[in-house]
């Protein structure tokens, strides 16, 4: 992706269709509309998936939580709302099979009540899922899960149920998409933000001024429709299309802290199922570290939001009840925050009892179409009812969507096999080879094949971590990623998951950056 010559493109041509937001939502729907034959361009802010996109807690899901409300609830919304997500889980996982995994989670039990009810209720959970489950779910003994996970608390463990979701790398599965879209004939764009409308004199939005942070210059787009897709800042850009409509949305904040593996190795996660507030916490390995979140407060928008001191002592307090050696501060290698973009409930209590489904909105003066709430599994979903909204708008009507099965970038050819040449070929150590295979499909012969070009490039970024000075080639030259931040936070995560090591690599890929 050529950054300059997208720019370059912005002026000069009317576009079918102008997204802002590049999260999963924006970029999903990207995909789905150059895949109709739409002249598309996408315009982000920051970086793509730079927000609550790269912050999630990673799981593709329907949701055991929301299972159970629905059940309580006795509600049919929320029991088509899992279906449907849960039927999305395995779309995700064929069509993007380097960047998502089927995971195992494992549910506590503390007594023979406990486990009939988790047995019950995930029995539901596949069910639910149909032809499209994963692998049932089981119920076992002490001695089992104590085999799978011998670091669990055995003090008043009775059993636990094993079920199954999936496992997404968000923030590079975001990538996937824009790359993918860009592929299609989209222009994208990062580091662009949305300033101002332009309408007709009747209100209907026509242009939107943008302005390219990097440079500071500014830009008009030309398009016939605009799609809003700013997760928890969609209010701003809807007050900007129309000043009149009333704000829609509630966020809440979701903290993660992130440990080091050797506190749950092996490939189990395990899904705290109820904490003293009443919701569902998870462990979860990933990429070798362990995953730990999340909270879910009421907050106020924020474009940096981090774990606070309380948030961490919460978390490291669950990871003490269910892991039998106790953990402390020093043992919290990083953190990051997420906000949910929720649509306001007029009765809702609390941002928990809030229903994650989406809605897309269309303003009756000034044409915006807004994509409100949603999650990560339905990002899909909601992209094809967004397009299905703006060539409604377009009017056209011979152009379904068809993103059902298609592959993403790298996950074409990608085979588990590739690993094995990557370490024939060049060398690698095994935890290299996987590691690029998972982030890169089949792309990873290419950043593999940056090592011919200069040598030095095989080493490591930082002790410890498979992350090698390659993939910062690669990200400048092919994943339009303009600064170390957009590096370590997005095309590598490694600033995610240990903060101290992101700071040994960030010199360097300061300078690789000058290389590239
Ligand atoms: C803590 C947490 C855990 C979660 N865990 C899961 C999970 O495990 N599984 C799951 O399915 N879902 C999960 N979710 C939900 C999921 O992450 C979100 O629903 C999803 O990422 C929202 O994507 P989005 O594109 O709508 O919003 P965002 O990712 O926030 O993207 C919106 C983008 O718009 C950009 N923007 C804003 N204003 C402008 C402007 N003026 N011009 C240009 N761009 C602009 C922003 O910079 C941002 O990048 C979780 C959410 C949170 C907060």
């Amino acid at each position: 992706m050529d950054r300059q010559r997208n720019l370059d493109q912005l002026s000069g041509q009317s576009f079918d269709l102008c997204i802002i937001g590049g999260g999963a939502t924006g970029a999903g729907c990207a995909l789905d509309a150059a895949l109709r034959g739409l002249k598309v361009c996408l315009i982000e802010k920051e970086d793509f998936a730079a927000q609550t996109s790269s912050k999630s807690t990673k799981l593709i899901h329907g949701g055991v939580r929301y299972l159970e409300q629905a059940v309580k609830q006795l509600s049919r919304e929320q029991f088509h709302m899992v279906r449907k997500a849960l039927r999305e889980r395995k779309t995700l996982l064929r069509n993007a099979p380097h960047l998502t995994r089927p995971l195992p989670l494992l549910t506590p039990c503390h007594n023979w009540f406990e486990g009939v009810y988790y047995s019950i209720g995930l029995k539901m959970y596949d069910w639910l899922a149909g032809s499209r489950n994963l692998s049932p779910s089981r119920w076992l003994s002490k001695k089992q899960v104590l085999e799978l996970i011998p670091q669990l608390q055995t003090q008043g463990l009775h059993s636990a149920v094993m079920y199954y979701d999936g496992q997404l790398d968000d923030a590079r599965f975001c990538l996937a998409l824009i790359r993918s879209a860009a592929r299609e004939g989209a222009v994208v764009l990062n580091h662009t933000e949305a300033l101002d409308f332009g309408r007709s004199k009747f209100g209907k939005l026509k242009s939107v001024e943008v302005r390219d942070r990097l440079s500071g210059k500014t830009y008009e787009i030309q398009a016939k429709v605009f799609v809003n897709a700013t997760g928890p800042f969609a209010d701003h850009i809807r007050e900007m299309a129309n000043p009149k409509m009333r704000p829609r949305m509630r966020v809440s904040r979701g903290s993660h802290i992130v440990l080091k593996k050797s506190h749950l190795p092996g490939d189990t996660a395990i899904l705290v199922p109820k904490t003293d507030d009443g919701r569902v916490l998870f462990l979860i390995p990933w990429q070798e570290q362990v995953l730990v979140g999340t909270t879910d407060l009421e907050d106020q928008l924020s474009e940096t939001p981090m774990p606070t001191e309380d948030e961490t002592k919460y978390l490291i307090g669950y990871v003490n009840r269910y892991l039998s050696t106790p953990i402390t501060e020093a043992d919290v290698r990083a953190g990051f925050t997420g906000q949910r973009p929720l649509i306001e409930a007029i009765f809702a209590k609390d941002t928990k009892s809030l229903v994650r489904d989406h809605e897309v909105e269309q303003d009756d003066k000034s044409k915006l179409i807004s994509i409100l709430g949603g999650k990560w599994t339905t990002y899909r979903l909601m992209a094809s009812d967004t397009i299905d909204a703006v060539c409604e708008q377009l009017k056209i009507s011979d152009q379904e969507c068809r993103t059902e099965n298609h592959i993403l970038i790298g996950g074409e050819k990608y085979s588990p096999a590739l690993e094995s040449e990557l370490t024939r070929t060049y060398g690698f150590d095994s935890d290299i080879a996987r590691h690029l295979l998972h982030k890169y499909g089949s792309e990873a012969l290419e950043v593999a094949a940056l090592t011919r070009e200069n040598s030095a490039w095989k080493a490591r970024l930082a002790d410890g971590h498979p992350f090698i000075q390659a993939q910062v080639i690669f990200a400048a030259r092919k994943e339009m990623a303009c600064s170390p931040e957009d590096i370590l936070y997005r095309r590598l995560g490694l600033g995610l998951m240990d903060a101290a090591a992101a700071e040994q690599a960030y010199p360097v890929i300061t300078r690789l950056l000058t290389e590239a």
